[in-house]
């Protein structure tokens, strides 16, 4: 079985956030399990020097895009056994950032096209595409719409993963003649027709052999109203949507072997609290260990639930609790974390920037992780929290519902704290709910150990990818 992989991030080459996870993570375990899987990924400037000196030249080649004509190469790495190919083209890619620039529908067009283009370029035929997100999935629309006539394609299936389906690459209708150069009967609401647009996610759903999502409930959730963002209709006539569950790399997120912890721990609950103590002091918090440490680690956006959070700080930090963000995104979520930092400097603490580093060290040094999400299709923050005994509270959806357990004292099960309504009181209820548990260390050293003992590594659900590929093959 001959798998690639067509997704525009890939750790630890570059990373926005959960996609770059999986994509670094989920290519090792399914060559584990014996599939040849290759990943592609754009060559981005900010794809670090040490890894742009590694890669090798193997082919150069044309892309047509309608009346353009773009030069193509491919550079490869073969990394921790899994060669990835990256498709350089400087005028797309050699740019301060990944994402947002005037030209994305062209960017990504050309990238799915070179995706196809490069493959008798470099000597391996696929039995699967599987591409990631609306910026991978013209892969599937240019496989199905024109290549799959042609020698060496035609027995080629495509799978699309939704990572996210609010960002669905939505353009002019134009970009359908004017860039892509297809047919125009696809601008149809059979197709690729979007409220008089065009969406290429939609594309994606409608031309993929298979589409999955990266939990079961989400996969649930998005043929309703609520969570569908209007692609609900097409999700139910596609029929069944494959929901498998992220995991997440045990060898990255493993607190016994973190080179950013300053104290390393398997399951010992008195390791892992010396940790806290140097984060108190480099982020200039009051330094104690028995002062309780809840965490947010997160893209600055709508869907992660931080307007809840915003409404209740000083309700929190009545809890006694110092509470520390770590993450990037909407200015106006940047202006106001920064307040309530001035504002209590000894107990909360604002870190707008990004660094794998400071996530391992929150991680490894908190109590309690705080995903109130609005919607979350999987989720890894808090299965990297259970794994670093950071206790998750989160709302039950998506991906949330199907990792985190409430904790029942009566059993003595669960490994995290929910609540169901998106209402800034109910999670406050339950952070005071956790809190109580926290003031008792036998029952939260339980708790903390029930988190580190759930399996979140992909063993289980890369077979489940398996499976996928084989009913295709
Ligand atoms: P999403 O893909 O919606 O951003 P996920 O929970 O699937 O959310 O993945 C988020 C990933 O990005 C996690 O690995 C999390 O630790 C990481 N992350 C988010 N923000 C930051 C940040 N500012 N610095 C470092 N890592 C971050």
């Amino acid at each position: 079985m001959k798998v690639l992989m067509i997704a525009s991030e890939a750790y630890p080459f570059v990373k926005s956030g959960g996609l770059g996870d999986v994509l670094g993570s989920l290519p090792k375990v399914l060559r584990d399990l014996g599939v040849d899987v290759r990943v592609v990924i754009p060559k981005y400037q900010d794809i670090d020097e040490s890894y742009q000196e590694q890669m090798t030249h193997i082919a150069d080649f044309q892309v047509d895009l309608a009346w353009r004509n773009q030069f193509c190469g491919i550079e490869t790495i073969e990394y921790q056994g899994v060669p990835i190919y990256f498709v350089d083209n400087e005028y797309y890619f050699k740019r301060k950032g990944l994402y947002g620039f005037f030209d994305e529908a062209e960017r990504f067009a050309f990238f799915s096209k070179a995706v196809l283009e490069m493959l008798p370029h470099i000597d391996f035929i696929p039995d699967i595409l599987h591409a990631h997100d609306w910026q991978a999935s013209l892969a599937s629309v240019y496989l199905r719409m024109r290549y799959s006539q042609l020698e060496g394609y035609k027995n080629m299936k495509s799978v699309l993963t939704i990572h996210n389906l609010k960002y669905q690459g939505v353009f002019a209708k134009e970009v359908l003649g004017d860039v892509l150069a297809l047919d125009e009967n696809l601008f149809h609401e059979d197709y690729m027709e979007f409220n008089g647009a065009i969406s290429f996610l939609k594309g994606g759903i409608v031309f993929s052999d298979r589409v999955s999502t990266v939990s079961k409930t989400y996969a649930e959730e998005i043929k309703t109203a609520h969570f569908g963002e209007q692609l609900e209709g097409v999700l139910s006539k596609k029929g069944d949507i494959h929901g498998i569950v992220n995991g997440i790399d045990y060898q990255t997120f493993n607190p016994l072997k973190d080179p950013a912890l300053s104290k390393r721990y398997k399951s010992s609950y008195k390791s892992k609290l010396l940790n806290k103590e140097p984060l108190q002091k480099e982020l200039s918090l009051t330094v104690d260990k028995d002062i309780p440490m809840m965490v947010f680690i997160s893209r600055l956006v709508e869907q992660k639930g931080l307007d809840l959070i915003l409404r209740v700080v000083p309700e929190i930090l009545a809890e006694g609790v110092q509470l520390v963000v770590l993450g990037t995104g909407e200015a106006h979520y940047h202006k106001a974390l920064s307040e309530y930092a001035k504002r209590y400097p000894d107990q909360f603490s604002a870190n707008l920037y990004y660094s794998e580093e400071m996530a391992h060290k929150l991680y490894g040094a908190s109590d309690m992780t705080l995903l109130p999400s609005k919607y979350e299709p999987c989720g890894l923050t808090q299965l990297i929290a259970l794994r670093y005994g950071s206790l998750p509270i989160v709302r039950e959806t998506g991906g949330l519902a199907d990792t985190v357990d409430s904790f029942w004292p009566e059993t003595g099960t669960g490994n995290g704290f929910s609540f169901s309504k998106y209402n800034a009181h109910d999670m406050l209820f339950t952070i005071r709910r956790a809190m109580t548990f926290y003031r008792n260390p036998e029952v939260w050293e339980k708790i903390v150990k029930n988190a580190m003992k759930a399996d979140n590594s992909w063993k289980n659900s890369a077979v489940e990818y398996l499976d996928l590929y084989e009913e295709l093959g």
